[in-house]
């Protein structure tokens, strides 16, 4: 039975987390945004919270958002945290600029509430506690993107703007988003306590995790504890990344400290989703090696699995930690190829439907052809010749190689029980017309930036809704213009 919407009034926070203790961070209350604008409040969060969706009208979300006031109940916890940055170990993360308010219940879930852009922690070192508008909207359209597209990621409740100066490589001002979670532990939390040999803290962080996602194994002991959540993190780790290839989405910093302990896509930066399909896309400026290209992805989920069952190593052997990372390629793999599947209609499993994938990729890139346009567009492909639509996005030097590839994926087809119509409504519910473009995401940012929130609403109902046709709003699934591909975007945030 769903529990009955609460009213903004009747919200309590619990503080799970910040009762572990000092050795997990720090009590601290925010330092208030001045000025707080509210920009908005997201109405799938509230219900998702069990909050009447009423309540996005209630102007308190301004002061709750800015920090100027707290929830009731609310114990904000600075976490504290390491990992492994570009390669390297840091000793010195933790929530810099951030601060877990508390944990909400609703029908038997448990949501953390975490206010970015806080201010000042203990763990902020040389950075200034604040987040920017362009930063603070980037991470919010970001998770309805993802989440709408099937894709686990932290989501935010509300959003405010503020006339606070914040210097970055230009001057520009301070913002605050509530960020969602079913749970804000990074890889980054054990090897916190694994480098610094807490390690019986280290067990109560195991014991913690499992006791929220993994209740079947509360009464085993803690080592059997321990296995079961490292594979429950790089099964999750694996599904997570084969959504993030399927749909074209580049992280651009997956440091452990930004690695979810059950998941979900965490910590937007300078992140992307693909125009043209170009596996070696980099999306972060300062990446100069293309660690955290899209193709890389994968290889460096691993990479910080990898860490993080050395951090694992106190409490499970050599043999265990192998065999629990020897999980993650066959997941990958199953995962993806599920994903690909449904992009190309296919409902059963044939062999050969890997390769034919991979033929298909190898066009796009050869072509450098929109990669979630062509899906969409190939959603309507009823064997039809000329391919107009096909044919439409991918240059005319490719078309042999386009008809090619049709000709194989029409013989495939024919192993197929569907009608044409229902694989067409299938893949229309999994090919989006509507994707978050860089570009698209400047342009809200910019009217942001002069208080014009109009493009932000807008965007975020396409990206609730990135499936269905919306013509009014057919300029939004347009193909970037060259100029709008390949936006530098920086690190800071
Ligand atoms: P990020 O690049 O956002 O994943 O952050 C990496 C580390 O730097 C984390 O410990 C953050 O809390 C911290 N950090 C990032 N930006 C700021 C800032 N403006 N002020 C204080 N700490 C920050
Ligand atoms: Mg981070």
């Amino acid at each position: 039975m769903t529990a009955p919407l609460k009213k903004l009034a009747q919200v309590t926070l619990q503080h799970h987390f910040a009762d572990l203790g000092d050795t997990f961070g720090s009590k601290l209350p925010p330092t208030p945004l001045q000025n707080p604008q509210l920009i908005h409040v997201n109405r799938q969060v509230l219900e998702m919270l069990g909050i009447d969706p009423a309540e996005a009208g209630n102007p308190r979300w301004a002061e709750l958002t800015s920090g100027a006031t707290l929830f009731a109940g609310s114990k904000p916890f600075a976490m504290k945290y390491t990992g492994h940055q570009f390669g390297s170990y840091n000793p010195d993360l933790g929530d810099g600029r951030a601060l877990l308010l508390g944990e909400m219940e609703h029908d038997g879930k448990r949501w953390d509430l975490h206010l970015k852009g806080a201010g000042k922690t203990p763990y902020s070192r040389f950075g200034d506690g604040r987040a920017v508008l362009r930063s603070t909207i980037r991470e919010y359209i970001a998770g309805e993107a993802l989440t709408a597209l099937g894709i686990r990621s932290t989501r935010a409740l509300s959003i405010v703007g503020s006339d606070e100066p914040v210097a970055r490589e230009r001057m520009e001002t301070g913002a605050a988003l509530i960020r969602v979670a079913r749970s804000h532990v990074r890889f980054g939390h054990f090897e916190y306590l694994f480098y610094t040999r807490r390690l019986e803290a280290q067990q109560k962080l195991v014991r913690f995790v499992c006791a929220q996602f993994l209740p079947e194994v509360k009464q085993l002991d803690i080592v059997q504890q321990a296995e079961a959540l490292l594979r429950f993190t790089v099964a999750r780790s694996a599904e997570l990344a084969a959504g993030w290839q399927s749909v074209g989405f580049a992280h651009g910093v997956l440091n452990t400290d930004n690695m979810s302990i059950i998941g979900d896509t965490f910590d937007f930066g300078p992140y992307g989703f693909l125009d043209d399909y170009e596996p070696g896309f980099i999306c972060n400026h300062s990446d100069h090696t293309g660690r955290y290209a899209f193709d890389a992805q994968p290889g460096v989920v691993l990479w910080n699995l990898n860490a993080l069952a050395h951090a694992f190593s106190a409490l499970l052997d050599t043999e265990t930690l192998k065999d629990c990372l020897g999980q993650f390629q066959p997941l990958l793999i199953d995962s993806y190829a599920e994903r690909m599947r449904a992009k190309l209609g296919l409902a059963v499993d044939e062999e050969g439907d890997q390769q034919l994938c991979a033929d298909l990729l190898q066009v796009l890139e050869d072509g450098r052809v929109d990669y979630t346009a062509f899906f969409r567009a190939l959603s309507h492909y009823c064997g039809e010749r000329p391919a107009t639509r096909l044919e439409a996005l991918v240059p005319p030097g490719q078309h042999e190689s386009l008809g090619q590839w049709l000709n194989h994926y029409d013989h495939r087809l024919q192993k197929e029980s569907r009608s044409a119509e229902e694989r067409g409504k299938a893949m229309l519910r999994t090919n989006p017309k509507f994707i978050l473009r860089n570009y698209l995401a400047q342009r809200v940012i910019e009217a942001a930036e002069q208080q014009d929130y109009r493009p932000l609403e807008d965007i975020l109902f396409l990206l609730q809704n990135p499936f269905d046709e919306h013509p009014e709003f057919d300029s939004w699934a347009a193909l970037p213009p060259d100029s709008g591909k390949h936006l530098p975007i920086s690190c800071s945030s």
